[in-house]
């Protein structure tokens, strides 16, 4: 598979150099559909053989904005996957007990376990990004967190959890889009909330939040993938062409037996 979805750490990228309606050569829906479906039995089958093998984990972490599909994404990339070999966290407004912590202190306790595929839906970086835009913190505060996030994430892929990060990239105009669907859609309303026309307000100010992120914590440990997510169909290949090259890298295997079994037949 092409890397074209991740820059060389050290590398300073500009968001509006990235396509987000790229389906990068892909010619339609269906042959996707055909890739993401043979992609996930394999992830499900290397997820079982990482569950067994009880030793490493993976953590995928989704940032985006409002409608960029981390929901979505989820639910296409890991349907057919057994629930036993994952474990997916959603990050909503910090609670009082969390706040009367460090901001990863909610985030380690949610990392996923020896032999998990952990999927955070949201993640660490909302303390760089909205708590940026919306100046929830003053910048000599949410600043030093890059290099904190940095840190952390260093430590975990130093004790066998393997990191894989996705920026969902979504147009202003397909943002438009998709919020203005889950006004006129009974189905989709549940979904809708004022605030998220208060965030598209800031577009701009999270884009650059965003890009900085993206530069600053883009280490060879945990990289970066830009996924361009205007086409779902695309968005959801390429997370599964993350994930499965991610396992494949990892190579788990069923663990030998804990006793010698030769020869016992059970009566
Ligand atoms: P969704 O992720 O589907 O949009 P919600 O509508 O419940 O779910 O949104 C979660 C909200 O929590 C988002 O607005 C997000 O910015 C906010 N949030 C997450 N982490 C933090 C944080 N550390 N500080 C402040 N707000 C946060």
């Amino acid at each position: 598979m092409s890397d074209s979805t991740r820059f060389k750490p050290g590398k300073s990228i500009k968001l509006a150099d990235y396509d987000p309606a790229d389906t990068g050569g892909v010619k339609n829906k269906g042959a996707a559909e055909e890739e993401i479906a043979a992609g996930i039995e394999k992830i499900a089958d290397l997820s079982f053989r990482l569950y067994a093998e009880a030793r490493r984990s993976v953590l995928l972490i989704l940032q985006g904005m409002d409608t960029s599909g981390k929901d979505g994404t989820i639910r296409h990339v890991m349907t057919g996957v057994n629930p036993l070999t994952c474990e997916i966290v959603a990050f909503k407004e910090p609670t009082t007990e969390e706040l009367d912590h460090d901001f990863l202190w909610r985030i380690h306790r949610a990392v996923p376990r020896r032999g998990k595929v952990g999927i955070f839906n949201r993640s660490q970086y909302e303390d760089v990004l909205v708590v940026r835009v919306k100046h929830l913190a003053p910048e000599s505060v949410w600043r030093p967190r890059y290099g904190m996030i940095n840190a952390f994430e260093k430590l975990l892929t130093q004790n066998d959890t393997t990191i894989v990060k996705c920026f969902l990239h979504i147009s202003k105009d397909e943002q438009r889009k998709r919020l203005q669907a889950r006004i006129d859609d009974p189905h989709k309303r549940w979904k809708f909330n004022l605030g998220d026309l208060a965030d598209r307000r800031h577009w701009d100010d999270y884009q650059q939040a965003y890009e900085d992120a993206l530069n600053e914590c883009n280490t060879a440990e945990a990289p970066w993938h830009i996924v361009p997510s205007d086409k779902k169909w695309y968005r959801n290949l390429v997370v599964t062409r993350i994930l499965l090259r991610t396992l494949t890298e990892l190579d788990p295997h069923f663990p030998p037996a804990k006793e010698n079994l030769e020869g016992i037949v059970v009566e």
